[in-house]
């Protein structure tokens, strides 16, 4: 089975004006796409590898085929990335903060919700160049990271529950080169429901 693009759960100008349409409309159907394209292609090589599913891949990069290892690594990578970040936005809600079991564990691990979204878009803003920071969990606990062009913390035997796309193409057509506006709009798109269960089915 290839790997297809999926639907947005929203449409293109629900994230308005925090993320705007035509960013969006260009961020899916272009650079997604993209990815899924080379993704595909290099599978193509190997047929048999149609049957995992793109995490599983990212997450077992040492076991693949060498001449393809570094395709699936960016173009796979670039999937499950976006798959993930489509998902932990939606429109703006009010007042939208974690509750429960997610507002608890980020207090725990960083002491409060505050400053776990100081910390985060700290390693947002310090990301040098195009990469991705991350909410993952590891074990038990929570833990901040950022990674490089397309690399998944799944790639580092880690499971991340938000992640933010810090690519030039992922803002770059509203903000310009102000990268610390676009961190400081996203947290009124963030869907917290959708990080606690994310982080719920990793502490499984
Ligand atoms: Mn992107």
């Amino acid at each position: 089975m290839e790997h297809k693009l999926p639907e947005l759960p929203y449409a293109y100008n629900a994230l308005e004006p925090y993320i705007d349409e035509r960013t969006m409309k260009i961020h899916h159907t272009k650079h997604h796409q993209a990815y899924i394209n080379n993704l595909n292609l290099a599978l193509e090589k190997y047929p048999k590898l149609f049957k995992f599913d793109v995490h599983s891949l990212i997450s077992n990069l040492p076991r693949l085929p060498g001449n393809i290892r570094n395709a699936v690594r960016n173009s796979g990578g670039g999937h499950s990335n976006h798959s993930l970040f489509w998902k932990i936005m939606r429109p703006a809600q009010r007042a939208s903060r974690p509750e429960g079991l997610l507002k608890k564990v980020l207090s725990n691990n960083f002491g409060s919700f505050d400053s776990f979204r100081e910390k985060f878009s700290q390693t947002a803003l310090a990301r040098f160049g195009s990469g991705w920071a991350w909410l993952s969990v590891t074990g038990s606990e929570l833990v901040i990271e950022d990674t490089e062009n397309q690399d998944s913390p799944l790639s580092r035997k880690r499971i991340p529950i938000l992640g933010l796309d810090v690519w030039e193409h992922a803002y770059y057509l509203k903000y310009q080169n102000r990268r610390a506006d676009y961190i400081e709009a996203w947290w009124n798109i963030v869907n917290w429901d959708q990080v606690e269960i994310n982080l719920r089915s990793a502490l499984k």
